[in-house]
């Protein structure tokens, strides 16, 4: 290190600034993360929203941004992850009262406080939003108040938050606010997981013939589902009927029905006295299957008069 004797100092060992201004710059980097918006880079304004990778945006940024993703020239590397509105939440933030301290300057001065501890968000202690209610409290806070130990499953027991008394899981729903990078892998894997699980998107038009499926009263569905097997169930008695009415008929008789596969051809003044009859009468004869029953076995609904 030099003035032991053995080695001469250079200017690296004797000149402290670059150290300090590292440092300078990291604490810029922090009040940047904690005061202004991920996005827009303009200071948080409410309504502030986050993402499922706790980053914290103005909502007006998030919207200029979905409509056109282009809007901020970085844009799709610092939340390409949010597809619509629904991928980020409104958070409920709780003012800083504090008033500046003399010779800060305003923009310095943590705008948010964690409702349970009146600790600053301002990076220096861990802070989360709880996804079911976007509520914003420093973690120290919320393992304090929880109702559940914090060592505990937090996967199946539900948590209530502290400030709104909406249920959550401490497991799933706590998402860290600026998190670590390697706390921010983990979001990020957490949240392809979730991803990988949602259905695959209907198409508009079958969404929409779902919804109106769904919207049909049951009674009325019961009345068609009555109807079809009803009918389903008559055709097939009448279907029963003509094969044994067909197996009963000598071949001669059967040539009179089945008109088009004899390959003869008759005008209707050439036909037999018995087929023109058969087809008169077939006119106002069983209207479903076009033939004209003899016997007169099928019920009497079924004709025309
Ligand atoms: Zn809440």
């Amino acid at each position: 290190m030099g003035n032991d004797g053995g080695s001469i100092p250079d200017r690296r060992d004797l000149v402290k600034s670059k150290p300090k201004a590292e440092a300078l710059d990291k604490a810029n980097q922090t009040r940047a993360r904690w005061g202004f918006c991920a996005l827009s880079k303009r200071r948080l304004q409410e309504p502030v929203v986050s993402c499922a990778l706790g980053k914290l945006y103005n909502k007006d940024a998030i919207i200029e941004f979905l409509l056109d993703r282009d809007a901020y020239g970085d844009g799709e590397n610092i939340c390409g992850h949010v597809r619509s509105l629904k991928d980020v939440k409104t958070l409920s933030l709780t003012a800083n009262q504090a008033p500046v301290p003399a010779g800060k300057e305003p923009l310095e001065h943590p705008q948010f406080v964690c409702p349970l501890t009146l600790k600053e968000m301002n990076g220096a202690t861990p802070f989360v939003y709880l996804r079911p209610c976007g509520c914003v409290l420093s973690l120290a806070g919320l393992n304090a108040m929880r109702s559940t130990p914090p060592d505990g499953d937090g996967q199946t027991e539900k948590d209530t938050c502290p400030q709104c008394a909406a249920k959550y899981s401490h497991g799933t729903d706590c998402i860290p606010l600026n998190p670590g990078a390697d706390e921010e892998e983990r979001l990020r894997a957490a949240l392809s997981a979730q991803r990988l699980l949602e259905p695959v998107k209907k198409s508009k038009k079958r969404k929409a013939a779902a919804d109106a499926a769904a919207a049909e009263p049951p009674a009325k569905k019961a009345a068609t589902a009555t109807i079809a097997t009803a009918s389903n169930s008559l055709r097939s008695t009448l279907a029963m009927e003509e094969a044994k009415r067909k197996a009963g008929m000598s071949d001669a008789v059967k040539a009179l029905y089945s008109g088009k596969d004899t390959g003869r051809k008759e005008t209707f003044m050439t036909m037999g006295t018995f087929t023109r009859v058969s087809r008169l009468h077939e006119k106002y004869c069983c209207v479903l299957t076009r033939r004209l029953c003899s016997t007169h076995s099928h019920p009497v609904a079924l004709y025309v008069a």
